[in-house]
């Protein structure tokens, strides 16, 4: 591959690694959308010409739209979540931290795609009024662009009570996207049809379920009721 320069320009999956020859742009970017998700793994460009999936507008700005002014709203990144370093600064640069969980509860591990999920699985597991949960526990069927999918929630969490609720860890810079809002619409409505309930994991809702873990032991009534729904 390095020796001869060829023309040859292959396109590659920037998420999976998946190639495609370079007359395939189409069924390159019909692959990433298809087959990974928005906001998380790749933006579509912004422009109406384009609407190329990427990671990064910046960086596909300069490089294909050099004379283009970049947009000023949206997402400029398929950025996860920012992990936020042991001292609590916040990292500008992106990071696509992954790994395994050791699950002391489940007795097992968990893969995680992000700092953020790490930090959930770990709530999960001290949480006493949580007795199990499982990762990516199974498909829920979803219509998008008039197209059927499947959306695998995160997480599906049973509680002491014995209530369950599906959770779906996201930023909150992506709950609106088209995509997200008809995942969660099916999601709900298998939810309610078990009563079960379905929650959005967002920024704020993980920062609550932190201190309630954290808080646990203190004061145990004060804590029973629930107030980490949304
Ligand atoms: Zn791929
Ligand atoms: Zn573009």
């Amino acid at each position: 591959m390095f020796g001869e320069k060829s023309n040859l320009r292959r396109y590659q999956c920037f998420v999976c690694g998946l190639q495609f020859d370079n007359d395939q742009f189409d069924e390159f970017s019909a692959h990433i959308v298809d087959n990974h998700e928005e906001g998380r793994d790749y933006v579509l460009c912004p422009l109406n010409r384009c609407k190329a999936p990427i990671r990064d507008v910046r960086a596909h700005f300069k490089a294909r739209h050099g004379s283009e002014k970049l947009p000023q709203a949206g997402m400029m990144k398929a950025t996860i979540w920012r992990d936020v370093s042991p001292q609590g600064k916040t990292k500008k640069k992106t990071k696509f931290r992954e790994g395994w969980h050791e699950s002391n509860k489940m007795q097992k591990n968990f893969y995680y795609r992000s700092g953020w999920e790490k930090i959930v699985y770990e709530c999960l597991d001290s949480w006493n009024e949580v007795v199990a949960y499982d990762v990516e526990p199974f498909k829920i069927p979803y219509i998008h662009n008039g197209e059927c999918h499947d959306y695998i929630p995160d997480l599906f969490v049973a509680f002491l009570d014995g209530h369950k609720e599906i959770w779906e860890i996201k930023p909150t810079s992506q709950t609106s996207l088209k995509k997200n809002q008809d995942k969660w619409f099916s999601a709900r409505k298998a939810c309610e049809a078990r009563e079960w309930e379905f929650v959005v994991v967002t920024e704020q809702v993980m920062e609550k379920l932190k201190k309630k873990v954290k808080n646990q032991y203190l004061e145990d009534d004060a804590y029973s009721d629930d107030d980490g729904g949304e």
